[in-house]
């Protein structure tokens, strides 16, 4: 098995010598790694180049064969993500406070609001709320409140649901709707 087996039988079979390096070149190979990213395109690659001691190279780490070409080989492309943040977010135009005869109602920007806002926002808008929205997510607002937590195991983006939270709270907003959706 493995290694030592595939070297038993390549013992066994010995027809001509070996095209592997020579102990003694082994002893002196030498090797040198770098770390960069690549430009050619918006994926910015994380490339691993090891130079040999031969002066031979080997890269990788990049996603298409045009990492060699170093130059930019297509448009940046469309942003999804920004897309859907405004598509989500902007679908609704929330009522003034002159207009919101119910008075204001918070939504943080978490979990399946990136779903649902939509649906919330046009909700609380037609029952007469001014709908107040959390800002976008950041490390600054994720540090915000985390000494609301109470346990460690909670994953990350449930934790980010006290920034959104605390947020709300400073620009003095008084009800948030946060339910519990089976
Ligand atoms: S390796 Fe290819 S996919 Fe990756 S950044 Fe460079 S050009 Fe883009």
């Amino acid at each position: 098995m493995g290694a030592f087996g595939a070297a038993i039988i390549a013992l066994q079979n010995k027809k001509s010598s070996t095209t592997l390096v020579s102990r003694e070149k082994l002893l002196s190979f030498s090797c040198q790694t770098k770390n960069t990213r690549c430009k050619g395109c918006e994926n910015n690659c994380l490339l691993n180049i090891v130079v040999f001691s031969n002066g031979k190279t080997f890269v990788s780490g990049n996603r298409c064969k045009n990492v060699f070409q170093n130059k930019k080989v297509q448009n940046f492309a469309f942003n999804m993500f920004d897309y859907k943040r405004k598509r989500l977010f902007d679908y609704y135009k929330p009522l003034t406070m002159e207009k919101a005869f119910r008075g204001e109602i918070g939504i943080p920007r978490v979990l399946n609001m990136y779903e649902n806002y939509p649906f919330w926002v046009a909700l609380f808008t037609k029952l007469g709320f001014k709908v107040a929205l959390s800002d976008n997510s950041s490390n600054a607002l994720f540090n915000s409140a985390l000494d609301s937590i109470p346990s460690q195991t909670v994953c990350f983006p449930a934790k980010m649901v006290h920034g959104h939270i605390e947020k709300l709270v400073q620009k003095g907003v008084k009800t948030i709707f946060y339910p519990c959706i089976p």
